[in-house]
């Protein structure tokens, strides 16, 4: 029987009250695994109630005793570490050890959660004036939500939600409805470390239940990552409601490959960045741009490495390369490969004939690789999201740095070479957040903020690090004078400090 989902609020599983469902897949097999319950605005009312309930308590829990929360959950992820891959692995469809590294990166802003009373001391100076003193303290917001994508259930909500409870907030969270089941285990190890009941609450849900979010007076904030489209709405619909709002949005990834660059570490560079987690994450890379000589040679090192990619099913060891996450995205991804056939792009390697005996049924794309690809096509404009890697061609690095920079994406981009002006110049004049010098995904470590520019965030903080820090949290500056003696009367003119 198939299972139904729940929703995680005060501290416990709720049942749905009825209403409507969807499904999760197993990718692999094509099979219905869960129903999971999609949320009603009552249902977010009542989870941002026990949040609003929660938050005086907890902001006033001292910052060393919410670290120690974060310690404990941090060696309870330690201890789950393989069930959450296998929970990651049977929803969305990645392979266990990518799985695995991607709950790593979560727990590494669990580790720099840790780290909260140092992170949140104020700045004092005595005596702005005689005998006046001055300091700045940042304070929670209150509830805040988190909106996440279905590419990453552990590490994207666990960008947003540690840090955002750490700061003293507390959380409602609504992950993506195609693999539900992580986020509702990282709520369950949250509450087994010691977080009080209400301060981090999951609604399952789709769009009604972000728009039920993205409409509540008591949502203070909201962090959003997904597509660019949504992106868009729930930055405009969240500001117009008086909300701060981060969303952070979709992307197209250039790799720049100069002629000097090392062809092998470039060719492996590309095919981890570009079908790694079948190319559904906003960091892959989508686009090789391979300057002056070093195309063909580019083409003949990627092609039988794309054809010679292991598929299969993400609990195999052997596999390489999962399945995409639901038959819908499949058709779209499938369906951008034929548009680039019809577009004139030379499709080098074609993975749309793959089948996998014993797995008929399961959303598999094999890789494939598109060559002579230009800037007017639609399978460079727009993002895929799927193991479909497009060479570009340019002359020189001037127009490869000006293709990367006209793009409407603005999240990662690398540079393959071993000329250190060539690097220093892309590092300084790329309009990118993220940039990798030899380096195919540079994700910023937790300690660092992740975030792009242009149509891949909307907002100005990027997130986790010290940006998140500021995003949870608003500056407060107190200004104290302990006068004694004689009352100095009523002053009329603009403070100044003497
Ligand atoms: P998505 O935009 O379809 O969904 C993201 C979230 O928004 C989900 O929780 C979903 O339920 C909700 N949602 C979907 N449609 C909505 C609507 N019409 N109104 C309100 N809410 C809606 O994204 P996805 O397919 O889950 O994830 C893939 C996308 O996420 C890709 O575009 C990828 O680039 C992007 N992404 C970006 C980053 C980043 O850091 N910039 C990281 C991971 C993924």
């Amino acid at each position: 029987m198939t299972k139904t989902l729940h929703h995680y609020v005060n501290g416990r599983r709720v049942s749905p009250k009825g209403g409507r469902f969807g499904d999760v897949f197993n990718p692999a097999t094509g099979e219905v695994s869960a129903k999971v319950p999609l949320a009603s605005a009552t249902e977010v009312g009542e989870a941002v109630a026990a949040a609003k309930a929660a938050f005086p308590g907890w902001a006033k829990v001292t910052p060393m005793q919410r670290a120690r929360v974060m310690f404990r959950f941090k060696a309870l992820i330690e201890a789950n570490m393989d069930k959450l891959a296998e929970l990651v692995t049977a929803e969305h469809g990645k392979v266990l050890s990518d799985a695995k590294g991607s709950v790593q990166r979560g727990l590494e802003v669990v580790e720099f959660a840790c780290g909260i009373p140092q992170l949140l001391k104020g700045d004092f100076t005595e005596n702005v004036g005689t005998n006046v003193d001055s300091w700045s303290v940042r304070q929670p917001l209150g509830v805040v939500a988190g909106i996440t994508p279905f590419n990453f259930p552990a590490m994207v909500p666990m960008w947003m939600f540690p840090l955002a409870i750490a700061c003293g907030n507390t959380f409602v969270l609504k992950p993506s409805e195609r693999d539900p089941s992580t986020p509702l285990f990282l709520a369950e190890l949250l509450r087994e470390a010691g977080a009080p009941e209400g301060v981090l609450n999951v609604v399952n849900g789709d769009k009604e239940a972000v728009d039920a979010i993205l409409d509540h007076p008591d949502v203070m904030a909201v962090s959003f990552v997904g597509s660019t489209p949504i992106a868009e709405y729930i930055y405009a619909r969240g500001n117009a409601n008086g909300k701060r709002v981060q969303a952070l949005g979709g992307a197209k990834n250039h790799m720049v490959v100069m002629p000097d660059a090392d062809l092998q570490q470039a060719t492996d560079a590309l095919m981890g960045a570009g079908y790694g987690s079948a190319g559904e994450r906003c960091m892959a890379i989508s686009v090789a741009v391979a300057v002056g000589s070093i195309g063909d040679k580019l083409i003949d090192s990627l092609a039988p490495r794309v054809r010679a990619i292991k598929v299969g099913p993400g609990t195999d060891p052997e596999a390489e390369m999962g399945p995409l996450v639901t038959k819908a995205h499949l058709d779209k991804v499938r369906g951008y490969v034929d548009l680039g056939v019809e577009e004139g792009a030379k499709l080098c390697v074609d993975g749309r004939g793959l089948k996998l005996q014993g797995y008929e049924n399961g959303f598999f794309l094999g890789g494939c690789l598109f060559d002579q690809v230009t800037p007017e096509m639609r399978i460079y404009k727009e993002e895929i999201f799927g193991p479909v890697l497009s060479v570009v061609r340019a002359p020189d690095f001037d127009t490869a740095v000006k293709l990367v920079n006209e793009h409407e994406y603005g999240n990662g981009a690398a540079i393959f070479t071993r000329d250190g002006d060539a690097a220093r110049e892309f590092a300084s004049n790329i309009k990118i957040g993220m940039v990798g010098i030899n380096v195919p995904i540079p994700v910023p470590v937790a300690y660092h903020s992740f975030g792009g520019w242009k149509r891949s965030l909307f907002g100005d903080q990027h997130m986790h690090g010290p940006e998140g820090v500021r995003f949870y949290t608003k500056l407060k500056t107190i200004t104290s004078r302990w006068p004694t003696g004689i009352r100095a009367g009523a002053e009329y003119v603009m403070p100044t400090m003497r």
